[in-house]
């Protein structure tokens, strides 16, 4: 059919007890079938085995960054460069490889995530091209509890008190032709790739100063990491210019929480972290129903902030990242079944073209 979707990608975590005998890849690369075990008395309904399917875009076992970036991501990158809006989700529980993915082993070469890359691709792009005169800018937000963050605001000179760049300036507008901004997010102009990449290690350090003077447990945070690019014609005099954001997602654990024990600030964060989920669930459910007029983005900091970067116009992937230990198959089976949804969201990417007034 002519009509685009998230793409959906599976990324399992290499780990020595993948549970051969419960996961099985069929050939044609794209479905996963998991199968229950006798001894498994969690997974049988009136002592029957309960089997799953799952049909994806694309199942990564065993796969390098650079496999990830090529299959995933690398497309995407080259539709920004040419207008369109794109969007990475890692989705996943916590110790999956959602900020392996996304960010990588920043200390490692080989092993750098989607961020660096897409910022290696757009400036190889930008310096063998001179038609176009392009501007990237880079913002990188973290959302945690329903605060917002900007893990690059600059603090004052001398300022003894690090807040983790907390703010409670920020809000979430929407701009012109259903376009987002987050009001009060520092934009920073990189004139090349090591530019870039020092605000990333500069956000990377925020992050974890952050995490650690407010206590707080960064699987729990959603990231997004975007850049802005804005591209105009050296050669045609028109008042045309062409923009987009890539935004790279790293999402918080999906492990739902349960209540028993956890109290305080683990009670708290169990209950926004559910919430914010659960809203992104309910969001994506609303943007697969075509008879759904009203989708529910503004119930949660996280689906406002990406209300232009999940269905729409946007070129949207996911890529959900589980672990194939038996263990850990209840929570696989859980963001397979919620990959299964966004995988009913459809998009239509278009060229976002502004003209001068
Ligand atoms: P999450 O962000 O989902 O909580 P992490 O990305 O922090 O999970 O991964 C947990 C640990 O597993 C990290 O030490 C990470 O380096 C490692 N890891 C995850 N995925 C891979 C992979 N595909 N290859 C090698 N190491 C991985």
């Amino acid at each position: 059919s002519g009509r685009n979707r998230v793409k959906i990608f599976v990324r399992f975590r290499p780990t020595p007890n993948f549970a051969h005998d419960s996961v099985e890849f069929l050939n044609d690369g794209q479905t996963i079938n998991i199968h229950a075990k006798k001894e498994d008395k969690r997974q049988t309904v009136n002592n029957q085995l309960l089997d799953w399917s799952f049909k994806v875009d694309g199942i990564l076992h065993n796969a390098s960054q650079e496999q990830v970036y090529e299959t995933v991501v690398a497309d995407m990158t080259t539709k920004a460069l040419n207008g369109f809006n794109g969007t990475l989700l890692a989705y996943g529980q916590t110790g999956a490889g959602k900020t392996y993915t996304i960010t990588g082993a920043t200390e490692n070469y080989k092993q750098r995530g989607t961020i660096p890359r897409a910022i290696a691709q757009i400036f190889r792009s930008v310096e063998e091209q001179s038609d176009q005169a392009i501007v990237i800018r880079v913002s990188y937000l973290e959302i945690y509890n329903e605060n917002m963050f900007d893990l690059l605001s600059t603090l004052p000179e001398g300022s003894s008190s690090n807040n983790g760049g907390y703010d409670n300036q920020m809000t979430i507008v929407e701009g012109a032709n259903g376009s987002i901004c987050v009001k009060g997010l520092s934009m920073h102009v990189a004139n090349n790739e090591g530019e870039a990449l020092n605000l990333l290690f500069e956000g990377e350090t925020n992050r974890a100063i952050a995490s650690h003077s407010l206590n707080k447990n960064s699987s729990r945070s959603h990231c997004i990491f975007t850049i802005h690019i804005e591209s105009r014609s050296r050669t045609e005099s028109n008042a045309k210019y062409v923009t987009s954001k890539l935004n790279l997602v790293d999402l918080a654990g999906s492990e739902r929480l349960g209540k028993t024990g956890s109290e305080g600030q683990i009670q708290k964060e169990a209950m926004y972290i559910n919430k914010s989920l659960t809203f992104l669930e309910q969001t994506v459910i609303a943007l697969a129903d075509k008879h759904r007029g009203h989708i529910p983005y503004r119930q949660t900091k996280l689906t406002h902030a990406l209300k232009d970067s999940i269905g729409g116009k946007c070129c949207t992937t996911m890529i959900a990242n589980v672990y194939g230990d038996f263990p850990q198959l209840d929570e696989t089976i859980s963001t397979l079944r919620f990959a299964m949804r966004m995988k009913c969201v459809p998009v239509e990417p278009a060229v976002n073209e502004h003209y001068d007034p």
